[in-house]
């Protein structure tokens, strides 16, 4: 039971007032060290996650480095899969050979339809001949011919479609 103390005791007061004194400095003190606790487990939790985190970093490094540094240590698996074609074994030397799973080399064939466009793709003043033609594939010796209808300056794709006509002539 506690004791009942008045006001009109001014002893009572007095020892009242040095209690709330007392209490308030141990409360300051007791905030002050947990503060002060919080901030060293706070730095002592990032000190000790950083460093097991690194150690995590280098043993999953190590676990994916180390087998491929021991292989590459005698250097002949390395230098077998550099030089390697299509699954052939080969050396430097012979790297370059042909393989038989190549793409072969196209031979040249004489070549397509040449396209003419019309109007809209010309780039001077129209004449009736740019609308006689429709636009759409020629041969050569047919595009040749409609370029020579035509107002343009064309004498160096006419002679171009020319050879070429002459050219698929000889080859056929
Ligand atoms: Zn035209």
């Amino acid at each position: 039971m506690t004791a009942v103390l008045t006001a009109a005791d001014p002893a009572a007061v007095a020892q009242l007032l040095g209690a709330i004194d007392e209490r308030d400095y141990w409360l300051r003190r007791l905030l002050s060290a947990e503060r002060r606790a919080y901030e060293l487990g706070h730095q002592a939790g990032y000190r000790e996650g950083r460093r097991d985190e690194g150690d995590d970093r280098d043993a999953q490094w190590h676990s994916l480095a180390d087998p491929l540094a021991r292989r590459a240590a005698d250097g002949v698996d390395l230098t077998r899969r550099r030089w390697r074609v299509r699954g052939e074994e080969r050396e430097r030397e012979d790297f370059g050979r042909p393989h038989p799973g190549d793409r072969p080399v196209r031979t040249p064939r004489p070549s397509g339809p040449v396209w003419l466009g019309g109007p809209p793709v010309h780039y001077h003043g129209c004449s009736a001949a740019c609308y006689a033609f429709r636009p759409g594939p020629y041969s050569p010796a047919e595009a040749a011919a409609i370029l020579a209808t035509l107002p343009g300056h064309y004498a160096e794709e006419i002679a171009s479609l020319r050879a070429r006509a002459s050219r698929e002539r000889a080859v056929s």
